[in-house]
This record gives structure tokens, C-alpha cells and sequence, in this order.
């Protein structure tokens, strides 16, 4: 019997943040948990996306602060940056490898578990919401 790839997944949900934050040698505040937290909920995110959610358990917290937790992330390796031409930077934490797909029609960033997109370049087409399949069709090259 075929087994069914699975999609190879930021890890979802509940994240120990504080663990990979001591991990990488930084100290844990509460800006950092909320903020690596928020960004394993919702992956290929920019900072004006997550503000509300970050906003929900950390009722003062500012742009700049998540700028400001974001760009220590990347320099410690627990965080990448999509410098996407043409949209807002988008972040992700660091984990299992993925493809990505910038959607032609949305703008969103999806993440595609085919082997040709796994560490490859950003590929372009449509993503699983926009597709009348549900499922991400990059554009053939
Ligand atoms: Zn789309
Ligand atoms: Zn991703």
C-alpha cells in the first residue's frame, strides 16, 4: 500500500520557545516567547500580519519590537527572512526544509512539499487557497 507524503510542516501549534532561545544563547523575555510562539502559528508571515496576533497575548507590543525580536532571530539562526521582490519581508522560524511558492493571484507565501522545491529558489504560481483543487500549482518553467 502507497504511503501518502506528508507535507513536510513548520511545526504547528505550541512551541517551546524559551528552549530555543536558551539554545541559541539568548536570554528569554517575554517578547521573544510571544513572538517565536506567534510565529509558529502562522509561518510566512510579515510583522504587519503578526502585530495583531503578537497583540492578543502581548497587549503593548509594537512593530518595533517585533522587528527588533525578528532581527535577533535571524542573526541567531532561529529565524529566516524572506526577502521576497515586491511584497513585505515574511518570516518563518528555522525547521523542517520546505519549498515555497509566492502566489501569483493572492500574494501569499505557500509552503509546496514536492523534493524539486525543497531548498530551491521561491517558485511562482498558485497557491492551495486560490487553486479551485486546493492544492499548490507552480507555474512550469
Ligand atoms: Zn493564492
Ligand atoms: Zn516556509
Amino acid at each position: 500500500m502507497p504511503t501518502t507524503p506528508t507535507l513536510p510542516q513548520p511545526s504547528p501549534g505550541r512551541l517551546d520557545a524559551e528552549a530555543r532561545l536558551r539554545r541559541a544563547g539568548l536570554r528569554v523575555t517575554t517578547a521573544r516567547q510571544v513572538v517565536l510562539e506567534t510565529l509558529a502559528e502562522q509561518p510566512h508571515t510579515t510583522v504587519a500580519e503578526l502585530l495583531p496576533h503578537v497583540r492578543d497575548r502581548l497587549r503593548f507590543a509594537s512593530t518595533r519590537a517585533i522587528h527588533d525580536v525578528l532581527a535577533t532571530g535571524v542573526s541567531a539562526g532561529l529565524v529566516r527572512r524572506f526577502d521576497t521582490v515586491g511584497v513585505a519581508q515574511r518570516y518563518e522560524l528555522t525547521g523542517p526544509e520546505h519549498g515555497h511558492l509566492l502566489c501569483t493571484n493572492c500574494g501569499r507565501l505557500d509552503s509546496v512539499g514536492t523534493a524539486e522545491a525543497t531548498g530551491a529558489p521561491i517558485l511562482t504560481g498558485v497557491c492551495s487557497h486560490c487553486a479551485p483543487d486546493g492544492h499548490a500549482h507552480p507555474e512550469a518553467r
